[in-house]
C-alpha cells in the first residue's frame, strides 16, 4: 500500500499535468529517450508514427509540453494546439494525402479510448474512412 502521501502527490501531479515526473511515454519520445520514427519535428511538437497504425498513414502529432488532456486549463496553449493542426496539414501533404483526405482526431478520457495522457493529435489516412467513427 503507497503512504497517503505519496497518492495525493501522484494524483495532483496529475492533475497538474507533470505526469513526466512519473514516466509519459509521448514526453519521453519527444525528448528522445524513446524510439519513435519521426516523421517531422519543431520547437513545439514532435510527429512520428503511430506504433499500431490503424490506417496506412498514421502518425501521432504531439506538444513537446506535456499537457494531459484537453480538459486541463489551456489558458495560453491555444497558440500550441493550432500549431499542431498546422503540422498535421503539413504531415498529411508530406504523407501524400492531403488531396484524398485525412482525419485528425484527439481522443479525451476514457470513453472516447484516451490510452496515452499526453495530448496528441491523430493523423489518419490512406484508406476510406467510416463515419460516424465506432
Ligand atoms: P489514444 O487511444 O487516443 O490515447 O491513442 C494513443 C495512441 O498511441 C494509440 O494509437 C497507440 O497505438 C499509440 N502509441 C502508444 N505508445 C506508443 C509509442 N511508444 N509510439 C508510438 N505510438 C504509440
Ligand atoms: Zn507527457
Amino acid at each position: 500500500m503507497l503512504p497517503f502521501a505519496v497518492k495525493k502527490l501522484v494524483f495532483y501531479s496529475y492533475k497538474k499535468g507533470m505526469m513526466k515526473m512519473f514516466g509519459c511515454i509521448f514526453c519521453q519520445v519527444a525528448a528522445g529517450q524513446k524510439p519513435g520514427k519521426i516523421v517531422c519535428e519543431d520547437d513545439q511538437c514532435v510527429a512520428f508514427e503511430d506504433i499500431h497504425p490503424k490506417a496506412p498513414v498514421h502518425v501521432l502529432v504531439i506538444p513537446r509540453k506535456h499537457i494531459a488532456t484537453l480538459n486541463d486549463d489551456l489558458a495560453g496553449d491555444e497558440p500550441l494546439l493550432g500549431h499542431l493542426l498546422s503540422v498535421a496539414a503539413r504531415v498529411a501533404k508530406m504523407k501524400g494525402i492531403d488531396r484524398s483526405g485525412y482525419r485528425t482526431v484527439i481522443n479525451t478520457n476514457a470513453e472516447a479510448g484516451q490510452t496515452v495522457f499526453h495530448v496528441h493529435l491523430h493523423v489518419l489516412g490512406g484508406r476510406r474512412l467510416a463515419w460516424p467513427p465506432g
